[in-house]
């Protein structure tokens, strides 16, 4: 891909970012591009950045904290599952947790971010259509969830976040789009708190997500082109070999 190409991208999914705004009647402000950089090199992601996508999302913490410092200054979201033993990792870069998926996780992390002092904003991720093979929590999961992180009270939760069934044809995702956003309100009038970000809508359905309220899409694929799984392997860490070695 070269830079023309990657910059007609850019500017094509932000005008239908723009649209897709106008039509649902908000401001383009009130939705956050998440660059999905995932398995794409350092000289892409700084390409991306030099154009103005300054936040990036990797589903992976060892992919994230290996190309981090590879590349230009950026705010790093984490879209994909974390594991207990990654927590520490992942609190040393990423400052938006999307996909918050279990009661343990969120034990440590609340455990971890006190000795620490690390607060990063936490999503917790729902399956809405209730997929077997899928992470997230139930709907009721989410419920108990939320119910734990205010007894704690230690963990800053800022919203849910879902990857609905993949369909082919946007318009099917809407329903469980919707069902996230239902959700959200629920748990807000049920525990009377804010819950403001709803973390939905990909390359194939941003456009939906928005429509039915997303305040962060994660878009990979429309921005940087079909990805090659495992095209870029980190060769070294930023401070050990050892992160890599369990993977
Ligand atoms: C890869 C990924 C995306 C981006 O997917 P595209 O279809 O390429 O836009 C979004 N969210 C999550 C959780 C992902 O893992």
């Amino acid at each position: 891909m070269n830079e023309n190409e990657f910059y007609e991208r850019h500017a094509a999914i932000e005008q239908r970012i723009g649209q897709a705004c106008e039509r649902a009647g908000r401001d383009r402000g009130s939705v956050q591009l998440v660059a999905v950089t995932k398995t794409w090199p350092p000289e892409i992601v700084n390409l991306a950045i030099a154009d103005g996508l300054r936040v990036l999302g990797e589903n992976r913490v060892q992919e994230g904290l290996a190309k981090a410092p590879l590349c230009r200054s950026a705010e790093w979201h984490l879209i994909g599952p974390l594991q207990r033993n990654k927590i520490r990792h992942a609190l040393s870069l990423f400052t938006v947790l999307h996909s918050i998926d279990s009661l343990q996780v969120l034990e440590d992390l609340a455990r971890i971010s006190e000795e620490t002092g690390a607060r990063p904003d936490i999503l917790l991720e729902v399956n809405v259509a209730d997929e077997a093979t899928k992470h997230g929590f139930t709907p009721k999961g989410a419920e108990d969830a939320v119910r734990k992180v205010l007894e704690d009270g230690v963990l800053r939760l800022t919203g849910l976040m879902t990857i609905p069934p993949w369909v082919p044809e946007p318009e099917q995702s809407r329903p469980h789009l919707r069902a996230l956003r239902l959700l959200r309100d629920r748990l807000e009038q049920m525990f009377g708190i804010s819950l403001p970000e709803l973390s939905m809508g990909m390359s194939s359905d941003f456009e939906t997500a928005i429509e039915e309220g997303a305040t962060y899409v994660r878009i990979g694929s429309a921005l940087f082109g079909k990805r090659v799984s495992g095209a870029w392997k980190p060769q070294r860490t930023p401070d050990s070999d050892s992160y890599y070695l369990q993977n």
